[in-house]
């Protein structure tokens, strides 16, 4: 347990692609900078190809997070990993209290703390995770070669995962409540693949199996039914919410709990910023989150300057 007293100029939560690039602009401002996170990359860490990064014809997340953290370790950036679980402002000075009771305080702070898979209430889900229950299609298809597979979920993530998976697994069932709601690119892929069977107006109600899971059970929405499917594995793929139950109390969030953000990431509270995904900024991509972060140090830059508290600056 760390309880740091120092004043950070600004503490930047989360080390994706929108906190990391906050911590490169920070630290260029020569301000006190500590970055808080459970780990480094963040979700694009799960891409396995990215094409829409400018300068990279094509890399793997993992590979372009390894050269965002070689960039900020260029830099004076203190960095520590812990889950922060709150925020508070105290005699103007904000307080991050984590889960393992690392406490830190900043004049300024930036929210960079991305999203995390929606999940479903279904019997046997959490027992089985990692068991055959997986949330990352992207990164455990390949352990299910030859198998049968249900893929949860009717948007964009759902029918990439359910795409990917056709020409891994033996059988794919796509799953969702209602009707596909994904963009017609990606719909375009499955119509055709022979071994996808959709079962639309159903909902997943239970997975078993007593080491690995064995089955997943479906309710027919419209007459109660049910379908149980013999399966070795289930990809959730749901949808994202963001990871902005720290600053709950504290600033604006909008009705699917994103950060209210301004131009500049300001937020309803002075002295906080917030970057990416976690925000209402509506494009969900790393380019985006990478401006994010840049925007969002400059911004906090700029109120420690005004505040007149800062270090000596140079750019
Ligand atoms: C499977 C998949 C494939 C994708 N492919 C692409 C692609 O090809 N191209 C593209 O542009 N985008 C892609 N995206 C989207 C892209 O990954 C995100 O838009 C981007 O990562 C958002 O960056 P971020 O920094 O805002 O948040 P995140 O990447 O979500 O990072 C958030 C960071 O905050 C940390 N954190 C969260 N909560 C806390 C807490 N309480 N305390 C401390 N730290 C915390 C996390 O550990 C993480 O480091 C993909 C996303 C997924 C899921």
């Amino acid at each position: 347990m760390d309880k740091d007293t120092t004043l950070h100029d600004v503490i930047i939560v989360g080390g994706g692609p929108a906190g990391l690039t906050a911590a490169v602009y920070a630290a260029r401002k020569m301000l006190k900078v500590l970055l808080i996170t459970q780990n480094i990359g963040g979700q694009a860490l799960y891409s396995l190809d990215v094409e829409n990064y400018m300068g990279y014809q094509f890399i793997s997340g993992q590979d372009l997070m390894d050269r965002f953290e070689k960039q900020v370790e260029k830099y004076n950036v203190k960095n520590v990993f812990s889950e922060v679980k709150s925020v508070t402002k105290e005699n103007e000075v904000f307080i991050t209290r984590s889960t393992n009771g690392d406490e830190y305080h900043g004049k300024a702070i930036i929210i960079a703390t991305g999203k995390k898979s929606r999940t479903l209430n279904a019997k046997g889900l959490d027992r089985l995770i990692g068991r055959g229950v997986s949330y990352c299609a992207t990164c455990d298809a390949p352990l299910f070669m030859g198998l049968d597979v249900v893929v949860v979920g009717g948007g964009n993530s759902a029918i990439t995962a359910a795409y990917e998976l056709t020409s891994i697994a033996r059988q794919v069932y796509l799953v969702n409540r209602g009707p596909l709601k994904a963009d017609e690119i990606y719909l375009e892929k499955i119509r055709d693949a022979p071994n996808i069977k959709c079962f639309i107006g159903y909902e997943l109600v239970e997975v078993t199996g007593e080491d690995a899971l064995d089955a997943a059970a479906l309710r027919n929405l419209s007459d109660d039914s049910s379908v149980v499917l013999p399966v070795a594995g289930v990809f959730i793929e749901i949808g994202l919410i963001p990871n902005s139950d720290m600053v709950k109390d504290l600033v604006l969030l909008n009705k699917n709990d994103e950060i209210v953000v301004s131009y500049d990431c300001s937020t309803s509270l002075p002295g906080v910023f917030a970057a990416g995904d976690v925000t209402t900024v509506p494009e969900k991509q790393i380019i985006v989150a990478a401006g994010e972060g840049a925007k969002a140090a400059i911004s906090a830059y700029k109120y420690i300057l005004k505040e007149g508290e800062h270090a000596e600056t140079s750019y």
